[in-house]
């Protein structure tokens, strides 16, 4: 009798043990997956995309910048930074009531006064094909470099921005929606293809989807459309390649950049704030609005 009780009471410790043991793995892997489903920072816009930090990268403000997206594996820990600056509008606009173009709007005389101060204070314009270049190979670039971005390819770009981009000898991107042109208040093909022959490298054209899409809501097959159709769509317009790529009201996800990436670009601009660039964020570099001001403000915004 002894002896068969001592035998129970190892079996029942050896069950309680196991249990314990048990309850234990369900209680971690329960953690690890939730963990899992919670995104991070300021790419919440979209769950599918997760966050994280690789190991030797300095570690940078806690909303974006030097993260890394799962999928997209660190391969150089140097980061470059070159402020990337955000223009919509470049026009007078003589309607105050309409306050969102407003808002995205900075007059051509504050354009102006911006080129000026970057010229007097050294700053040099570079393209997003020298950004690439520089990430890639761990060169540098020169040390007060910056990137001059306009969205949407309206049509003041081409009569108010380039007039003052050609005076200043000013390098500088556009997000072309191919879709749009030649509607009222975006270029007409003409002088989209007028930039791209005579802006003798000064102007890069890149591709912002067909028609303004928002990726994140499209199914996959739309979005591919979207994208590469918009690359497609200018590369024929402007008989040069379309490497540069701006998302849609700034919204992506690990899907979108796939497409992107698979699509041909090398780069592409997202809107989350900030001014580094490594290998890591090639496919949502952060960029930088700027407003109505020139001067202490505007340098304040290079930083
Ligand atoms: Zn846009």
């Amino acid at each position: 009798m002894g002896k068969y009780s001592s035998t129970r009471r190892a079996w029942e410790l050896t069950m309680f043990i196991l249990g314990l043991g048990l309850g234990a793995l369900i209680i971690l892997c329960a953690i690890v997956y939730y963990s899992r489903q919670l995104p991070a920072g300021i790419l919440d816009l979209d769950p599918l995309v997760r966050v994280y930090t690789p190991p030797g990268v300095e570690p940078l403000p806690a909303t974006i910048s030097g993260t890394v997206i799962e999928g997209i594996l660190p391969r150089a820990a140097k980061a470059i930074k070159v402020p990337i600056l955000l223009y919509h509008y470049v026009e007078y606009n003589h309607d105050p009531n309409d306050t969102i173009r407003m808002g995205l709007t900075v007059t051509p005389f504050w354009l102006e006064r911006q080129l000026q101060f970057l010229r007097s204070n050294n700053y040099v314009t570079v393209s997003p094909a020298q950004l690439v270049a520089a990430v890639n190979s761990g060169r540098t670039l020169p040390p007060k470099s910056v990137m001059l971005t306009f969205d949407d390819g309206y049509r003041d770009f081409y009569t108010d921005a380039y007039p003052l981009l050609l005076k200043y000898k000013a390098k500088a991107t556009i997000f072309v929606i191919p879709g749009f042109l030649d509607r009222p208040n975006f270029m007409y093909t003409r002088q989209l293809q007028e930039i791209a022959t005579q802006s003798s490298g000064l102007i890069t054209i890149g591709a912002h989807t067909v028609h303004h899409a928002a990726l994140t809501s499209e199914k996959t097959t739309k979005a591919w459309d979207e994208v590469y159709g918009s690359k497609e769509g200018l590369e024929k317009i402007i008989g040069r390649k379309v490497e540069v790529f701006a998302y849609p009201y700034g919204f992506f996800n690990q899907e979108t950049i796939k497409i992107v990436r698979r699509s041909g670009f090398t780069i592409a601009m997202s809107t989350i704030f900030g001014t580094t660039e490594s290998r890591e964020n090639l496919f949502y570099l952060p960029r930088i609005r700027v407003g109505n001001y020139a001067g202490e403000q505007f340098a304040a915004r290079l930083k």
